[in-house]
């Protein structure tokens, strides 16, 4: 191998150029690879979507929370457990406050606003699913919407709130199994990380 560039490069003229272009097109592709392990999505805090970071503008928030009709007592008492813990580790107010929504179902969750209601289509993600209605142009978001499962036990469902809440925050998942952020509800740990954490306050 290296005699040949050898003679490549001994040869001289365009066989030089082929030898540079070469050795540019290797160091990349390290480069990339590098890049790739070091950098990988995990890594990022907030969700891309559209190439922006899904975030709130700070003159939304705090983010009024809905409770659908039907929301069992034990997940309203969770969420506002749960945002109550948010509110005191993040520093300014994320939520609040909450009401229960009396008037059926609205065509669109009010901008400033997460919806909370019960998840009635199965999907992969565990316990619940968080949707964001978002400007495309800016990565804004205007509100969200969790669908949470009806039979989560106490322990479970805290978790899961809180799991859901930080992508309602535009959290992204973590690759740390000590983050509230790992996808898996099994083996997720009950508390942010400090990225995370950090994220939040510099954000927020
Ligand atoms: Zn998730």
């Amino acid at each position: 191998m290296f005699d040949f560039i050898k003679t490549l490069w001994i040869a001289g003229g365009a066989n030089r150029l082929t030898v540079i272009a070469c050795a540019l097109l290797i160091g990349t592709a390290t480069v990339g690879t590098i890049y790739g392990i070091v950098v990988r999505p995990g890594d990022v805090s907030f969700m891309q979507r559209d190439g922006h970071e899904l975030q709130w503008d700070k003159v939304d928030m705090p983010i009024a929370c809905y409770f659908e009709a039907d929301l069992p007592a034990l997940h309203r008492q969770t969420t506002l457990r749960v945002i109550a813990s948010l509110n005191n580790a993040v520093g300014p107010k994320l939520f609040g406050p909450c009401f229960d929504w009396q008037i059926g179902v609205p065509l669109k969750t009010p901008d400033g606003s997460v919806w909370l209601k019960i998840r009635t289509e199965r999907k992969e993600h565990a316990g619940a699913t968080t949707t964001h209605r978002y400007d495309k142009r800016t990565g804004r978001i205007l509100s969200a919407q969790v669908a949470l499962d009806s039979q989560l036990n106490a322990e479970d469902l805290e978790k899961v709130m809180l799991h859901e809440l930080g992508h309602v925050l535009g959290l992204d998942h973590d690759r740390e199994k000590g983050s509230i952020m790992y996808e898996s509800l099994t083996r997720r740990s009950s508390q942010l990380s400090s990225r995370d954490l950090k994220a939040l306050k510099e954000t927020y």
